[in-house]
């Protein structure tokens, strides 16, 4: 039988209503003759709960019992959704991530998953099981520890499967129809894609655009996974959604093709550090052990021997990153006069193949936003995007301006 994989987000299961909506879907599938494996995530806004009482409980927290904790919510949607295809009389029973087993790291809270065997699921399969209902988010360590992917993971899980098992699409329901020119909840001009480069919208994904995680989209470039976003709120059809795609499969496409913005972002600056030979490695160093994520980097012109550093860094890893240096500091491996944490900050990305062969696009973005007075305090650009930090208050206004600026409501 040919595999599909299912994939249903937070607010597509978000109460036992839902469930029987999604489980409905799902027997469509099943009805057309395919074996089908469904990922679910946890129910909307259990996530955010669990890791605010992990929070709350122990700031410092052991990552172990992080994911022990944060885990579960998966869980009880997989039974639940398993429960929900038996009543209807279609074959199905629930996994966990351990036991599949889905193999990941040990890096806990951001595992990578090494490999998934399919011969458990398979002989179910084999037996007449219908549906393979797996809790998203979570894997085994070779310790034999609960690990988790990092926030957003289902949708990795369910591309992941969808290689393991060489299935023919991973359908990804969502709460929007597709994927969209920017975030349609923040630019109501947004426009849906009917397809998508992988490297775009990897970039999207990696500069903020939450609709995939970003290294779902990576592995499904890499195992060529057919991967479509769609509503599961609709009624379902052929042409649904947005397909992500290689991309000599996209005729024509706008030089800049989508906005994305992250408000999670903050912006660190060294005050006075010594300039010297060595010196960024010393600071970027300690950063990395700590597992902080430096995006921009920016050092100013020495003035007497001595010049500022500023990186920008998820606002979740700030006090990490403090530590870090602090401790660098103590040690004697740096010397600086403060260190000052700038958390009101966002970043507002613009992303196109399209700007590899053709100029200008940075020159429009920096006009755009200085008409509309915002102040830029980074800057920085790669082949297919160009990056800006700005006050997290324009957040709004820059996505919606820069939007019209490059018309991306109009098609190609
Ligand atoms: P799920 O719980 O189904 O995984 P997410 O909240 O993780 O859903 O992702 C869907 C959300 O992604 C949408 O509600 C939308 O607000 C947001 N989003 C951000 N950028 C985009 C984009 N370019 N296209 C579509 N949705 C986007
Ligand atoms: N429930 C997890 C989260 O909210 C994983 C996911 O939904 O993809 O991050
Ligand atoms: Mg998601």
């Amino acid at each position: 039988m040919p595999v599909l994989v299912m994939k249903f987000g937070g607010t597509s299961v978000a109460n036992l209503d839902r469930i029987r909506r999604a489980a409905k879907r799902v027997g469509v599938e099943v009805a057309k003759g395919y074996d089908v494996i469904v990922i679910v995530s946890a129910m909307s806004g259990k996530t955010n709960e669990l890791v605010g009482w992990v929070n709350e409980t122990s700031p410092m927290y052991d990552a172990r019992e992080y994911d022990a904790v944060v885990s579960s919510g998966e869980n009880v949607t997989a039974g639940l959704m398993a429960l929900t295809l038996q009543e209807m009389d279609i074959p199905a029973r629930s996994w966990q991530g351990w036991q599949v087993p889905l193999k990941t790291n040990s890096a806990h809270s951001s595992a990578r998953i090494e490999e998934i065997p399919n011969d458990n699921i398979n002989a179910k399969f084999a037996e007449g099981m219908k549906v393979a209902v797996v809790a998203g988010f979570q894997g085994v360590s070779p310790e034999g520890r609960i690990t988790t992917l990092g926030r957003g993971g289902s949708d990795t899980t369910a591309v992941a499967f969808a290689a393991a098992f060489d299935a023919e699409r991973c359908d990804i329901y969502t709460d929007v129809d597709g994927i969209y020119t920017t975030d349609p909840r923040v630019a109501p001009k947004a426009r849906k894609l009917d397809k998508i480069a992988f490297e775009e919208m990897l970039e999207l994904a990696s500069l903020g655009a939450k609709v995939l995680q970003t290294r779902s989209v990576e592995l499904a470039m890499r195992y060529n996974v057919k991967l479509r976003v769609l509503s599961s709120f609709e009624e379902p059809s052929d042409t649904a959604g947005t397909l992500v795609c290689a991309e000599e499969d996209i005729m024509e496409s706008n030089v800049v093709n989508g906005i994305a913005y992250s408000r999670e972002e903050a912006k660190m600056t060294l005050i006075s550090v010594a300039d010297r030979p060595g010196i960024a490695a010393k600071i970027f160093g300690p950063l990395s052990e700590a597992g902080i994520n430096v995006d921009m980097i920016i050092q100013n012109i020495a003035e007497e021997g001595r010049t500022d550093m500023t990186f920008s860094c998820p606002t979740e890893q700030v006090k990490r990153a403090e530590k870090a240096l602090n401790e660098a500091k103590e040690r004697g491996d740096i010397n600086f006069h403060d260190l000052v944490a700038d958390t009101n900050v966002c970043k507002i990305s613009a992303v196109g193949i399209g700007m590899r062969s053709q100029s200008g696009v940075a020159a429009k973005m920096f006009k755009t936003l200085s008409d509309e007075g915002i102040n830029i305090k980074v800057i920085a650009t790669s082949e297919i995007k160009i990056s800006v930090l700005i006050d997290r208050k324009y957040m709004e206004l820059a996505v919606q301006a820069l939007h019209d600026a490059f018309e991306l409501d109009k098609a190609a």
